[in-house]
């Protein structure tokens, strides 16, 4: 099978698909896609190709909140598979080169869409969705205390960015029933409307910080040291940025060199039955027999410490059980929960600058000439070892 021709509507077959056949997808056996190297070979272009290995079909009712960085459950991924997310965008100056640089390894991703993005940018949806990417949402207008809005607020910027990528779809019921929560500041209201809706509350298990002034190796390093401190999960990344367009393609390189394998993820739907899964699947091994709260903590634990000094305790344990029972320490990333993740980008991206191009973040790399998505990159190079940051991290 060749992911790259899937580029029908499946990136947004879902809520519609997702309510409507869950009875009969119940009864279907899992659909997967061929192994890795067939996909590669198939690559046009490409036959190198890190490829997309397989697809996984969820039932959002069955698993409303995932991602170990705040909730109890993960995808259900085997070791050494990957799935790639990107938030904030279409923003057509990066979310292209990012488009071109996935394209060309043949792999495919989840976005999570801002509504106004979409609104200004409805083009760019489109190309996101023919491009076979599976497409969710991340709010109306990305405010900073998601989780803080009274519930009219919340409800209408959750609605209304479903209406708006809908609208650049050309069909409401075809944006994915997954929603990812504003700087990840989740509450219970928020995912108890988000699962009444039949919504999926995606978290994610490691990000890479290029929300902040970091280099793109840095990026790159981060993304990959976290991944192996792991062995698998959901990476965070976000298409509006510079210094994530021109790590992407050392990610992939460094993943493909490295045996790790793409997983695209998508609303089970008729097209897509429910991949069939046990509900330890769904449990990682680093959080088995920890005192795994039900929802996760109230703040996203954005703070990595050191396996016997967890930085958080209580409602974060499964935070430090993760870290004690990783291979090996995540990079000396810290941040604060009230350091929001996404407060910079959503600052600098106002849609009209945007359309301008927005202006260069402080520490940023420079991104490839427009149109080009630059030769394929050698290792990162920085003078240091690819899970040390040159410089501290803050
Ligand atoms: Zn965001």
């Amino acid at each position: 099978m060749i992911i790259a021709k899937n580029n029908d509507r499946r990136a947004g077959s879902g809520r519609r698909a997702a309510k409507a056949s869950m009875p009969a997808v119940l009864a279907i056996t899992a659909w997967l896609a061929g192994p890795a190297a067939g996909i590669a070979a198939n690559c046009p272009g490409n036959p190198d190709a890190l490829g997309t290995s397989r697809i996984i079909a969820v039932d959002p009712t069955e698993h409303p909140r995932i991602g170990t960085m705040q909730y109890g459950e993960t995808l259900p991924l085997q070791d050494h598979e990957v799935v790639l997310t990107f938030d904030d965008g279409p923003l057509p100056k990066h979310t292209n080169a990012i488009l071109d640089t996935l394209a060309a390894e043949c792999v495919k991703a989840t976005f999570f869409m801002v509504g106004r993005m979409a609104h200004d940018f409805p083009q760019d949806v489109r190309r996101v969705r023919d491009a076979g990417h599976t497409i969710g949402t991340h709010s109306q207008n990305h405010p900073f205390r998601f989780g803080s809005l009274p519930a009219e607020r919340m409800t209408a910027e959750i609605e209304e960015a479903i209406a708006n990528v809908g609208t650049a779809l050309g069909n409401p019921s075809a944006v994915a029933p997954f929603f990812r929560i504003p700087g990840l500041r989740r509450a219970e209201a928020v995912e108890a409307y988000l699962a009444s809706r039949g919504i999926m509350t995606w978290s994610a298990d490691f990000p890479a910080d290029d929300w902040r002034p970091i280099s793109a190796a840095q990026v790159a390093s981060l993304a990959l040291s976290r991944l192996e401190a792991k062995g698998k999960g959901i990476l965070l990344l976000h298409d509006i940025q510079a210094r994530t367009q021109t790590a992407l393609p050392v990610i992939l390189q460094q993943l493909k060199a490295r045996g790790y394998r793409i997983v695209h993820v998508v609303p089970a739907s008729a097209a897509h039955p429910k991949t069939l899964t046990e509900p330890s699947e769904w449990i990682p091994l680093w959080i088995h027999g920890a005192p795994v709260m039900a929802h996760g903590p109230a703040t996203p634990p954005f703070a990595f410490g050191k396996p016997g000094n967890p930085v958080h305790t209580g409602p974060s344990a499964a935070l430090s059980v993760w870290l004690a029972r990783s291979r090996k320490p995540a990079p000396a990333a810290l941040h604060t929960a009230g350091n929001d993740p996404e407060r910079t980008p959503v600052l600098t991206h106002r849609p009209k600058r945007a359309a301008r191009g927005p202006a260069a973040q402080p520490g940023s790399t420079p991104a490839p000439a427009a149109g080009t998505t630059g030769p394929r990159p050698g290792p990162i190079r920085t003078g240091h070892r690819m899970d040390t940051p040159k410089t501290r991290i803050r």
